[in-house]
């Protein structure tokens, strides 16, 4: 019998396959290719699509929403330019695997999921799987003041109307990085912070992402 539930051989092989397809892709950050060569993303998806779980595609998961593509995670995380011991704050935790990617970066995470059934999920799975991710329940667009500033800020679901509340809770010199703009069509938007807190933004490629909510009652 095939126990799903086990990192095996042939899953680091698969993962060796997605890095391998992931730099064909343009991802160079030597850094983040690593961390997806670590995190066994099998774990963090519905077993009806594990067998494809190292292809290149999304999934739905808990309360509606989705993993996101290994491309998409890879190329987001990239922009963030991370450096061992920042601390990174990410608005929609979702499966965990985007934290569980930074986490294995060696970053200091903070995570926080609007779906209560979701961050009660993943916040078992994190715990199981040993990562040192602390998780939040509520609502992200005001951030999570308490334990600001942050080095970055990452946001994993698509902004229509943009949270400036997270610039405040930025340090100088650091950066946001969040797919902003109409739903289908979110342009990723690097937001940088300079050390006398003027802020400069580039936009890259559009991504498809669930959409960011806000202030709605949560499940
Ligand atoms: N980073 C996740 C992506 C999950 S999809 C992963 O790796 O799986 C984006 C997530 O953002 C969803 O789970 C959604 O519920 C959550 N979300 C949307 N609006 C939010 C908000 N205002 N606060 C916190 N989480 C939010």
């Amino acid at each position: 019998m095939k126990d799903q539930n086990v990192d095996s051989f042939r899953h680091v092989g698969l993962r060796r396959k997605l890095v391998f397809e992931l730099r064909s892709k343009g991802i160079k950050d030597e850094s983040v290719l690593s961390a997806i060569e670590q995190v066994p993303r099998h774990l963090f998806i519905d077993n009806a699509f594990v067998e494809h779980a190292y292809s290149d595609m999304a999934f739905p998961i808990l309360s509606g929403q989705t993993i996101s593509h290994p491309s998409t995670v890879a190329f987001q995380t990239s922009l963030l330019n991370l450096v061992p011991g920042m601390k990174v704050l990410e608005i929609g935790t979702g499966s965990g695997y985007q934290a569980s990617v930074l986490y294995k970066m060696g970053v200091k995470v903070f995570s926080i999921e609007r779906h209560r059934a979701l961050y009660l999920n993943t916040k078992k799975l994190l715990e199981k799987l040993g990562y040192g991710i602390k998780t939040f329940f509520g609502d992200g667009f005001d951030g999570l003041p308490t334990y600001a500033p942050y080095d970055r800020i990452i946001v994993t679901c698509g902004a229509a109307e943009f949270p400036s509340q997270l610039l405040d809770q930025l340090k100088p010199g650091g950066a946001l990085v969040i797919p902003y703009g109409v739903e289908n069509d979110y342009v990723m938007t690097k937001v940088e912070k300079d050390f006398q807190g003027n802020v400069a933004t580039k936009s890259f490629d559009s991504f498809k992402f669930v959409p960011l909510i806000r202030n709605k009652s949560n499940i």
